[in-house]
């Protein structure tokens, strides 16, 4: 992951202001969850090789790598959310727009990526997490 890609996230992260529109909350929620889903792709037990492979992987795009994240709203196990939770979470009458849903989806994608490669740089003795954030993948100098 590039490093202007790691301080987007920051930003965001810590940008200070409160969603304002649909689609920005339905971005927050679907992070929330992409978080969620990826919290335990690495644990206690992963292998070393395994984290290597999957910063790597998602580096470079590798499909083998990205294929990894479950669809955000395919309803593949019992409690994925659907549009329908969607609804609900956001508090809105009608279903969702696609511009609200796409907004999840990008949202789960960017928590479930974040969630797993810092659990993968945590896992290997090679990388330091940033003084100022405690990130992995940037510097300190990347927050000037
Ligand atoms: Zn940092």
């Amino acid at each position: 992951m590039s490093k202007e890609t790691y301080a987007a996230w920051w930003d965001k992260a810590v940008g200070g202001f409160a969603p304002q529109t649909l689609a920005e909350r339905a971005h927050e929620l679907g992070r929330d969850h992409g978080g969620d889903t990826a919290s335990w792709v690495i644990d206690g037990n992963t292998s070393e090789d395994f984290c290597r492979k999957v910063i790597e992987g998602y580096d470079d795009g590798d499909p083998e790598i990205m294929d990894m994240q479950p669809a955000a709203l395919d309803g593949q196990w019992a409690d994925a959310p659907t549009p329908l939770h969607i609804r609900q979470a956001l508090g809105i009458e009608n279903a969702p727009s696609d511009e609200v849903l796409d907004a999840y989806e990008e949202g789960f994608s960017e928590g479930y990526w974040h969630t797993v490669i810092q659990a993968a740089y945590g896992k290997l003795p090679e990388y330091e997490p940033c003084g100022v954030c405690g990130f992995y993948g940037h510097k300190p100098k990347d927050h000037d």
